[in-house]
């Protein structure tokens, strides 16, 4: 393992609600500030691969229709299921999300000592806070984040609506931010946002 002293001194940890522009805040923090980032859906994603004890506890719990005919997870029947139901999400969260933070300081521990983005969309909701050392949070309005989600994901205004809730409300997040970046605006305005605040800390 990588010296204590060694480790990143600056963690950014990226959050907001579904859609208000937490990808298009870190992609920009790679392509112009070069920033490592390391982004929770991968690892997400990660989590439920095929020969996965949590793909199998999942398939255990809601019967192998939750599988495509290739063996992989049928995201979109979980979505179903789990948004439609807060006691099913939670389940689900519960298994995926110390999966999340193991490969989180996994990786925060083979990074040299310098400054990496985590793209946490449950920040909050999953207990990551204590890994970040300043958390940043990208707000729109929920009108804007309806329709940036629906035409983004293709979904329904019902779809969209029951992802939004599903997650600690945007003023909450707002709150316990370090630094909150307006993306109601146009994305260059969010862009300069964060020119200033870089230049700034
Ligand atoms: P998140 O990663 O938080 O889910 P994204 O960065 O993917 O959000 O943004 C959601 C959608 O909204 C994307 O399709 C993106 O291109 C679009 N988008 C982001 N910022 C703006 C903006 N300021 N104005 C209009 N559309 C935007």
């Amino acid at each position: 393992m990588t010296p204590k002293s060694d480790r990143p001194k600056r963690i950014i940890g990226l959050t907001g609600g579904i859609g208000t522009g937490k990808s298009t805040v870190s992609h920009y923090l790679a392509s112009t500030y070069q920033l490592p980032v390391l982004d929770a859906d991968i690892y997400a994603r990660e989590a439920v691969e095929i020969g996965s004890p949590i793909l199998s506890a999942i398939t255990e719990r809601y019967g192998s229709d939750i599988l495509l005919a290739d063996g992989t997870l049928n995201r979109q029947k979980l979505g179903q299921i789990v948004f439609s139901n807060p006691d099913e999400r939670r389940w689900v969260e519960q298994q995926i999300h110390p999966y999340v933070r193991a490969q989180f300081v996994e990786a925060i521990n083979q990074l040299p000592k310098q400054t990496v983005v985590l793209v946490v969309p449950l920040l909050f909701e999953a207990g990551i806070t204590d890994l970040v050392t300043e958390i940043w949070v990208v707000y729109c309005s929920r009108q804007q984040q309806l329709e940036r989600l629906m035409q983004r994901d293709r979904l329904t205004l019902e779809q969209a609506q029951a992802r939004i809730n599903s997650q600690m409300p945007i003023e909450q997040k707002c709150q316990r931010a370090d630094i909150i970046l307006d993306n109601s605006s146009n994305p260059e305005a969010l862009l300069k946002q964060i020119d200033a605040v870089l230049k700034t800390r």
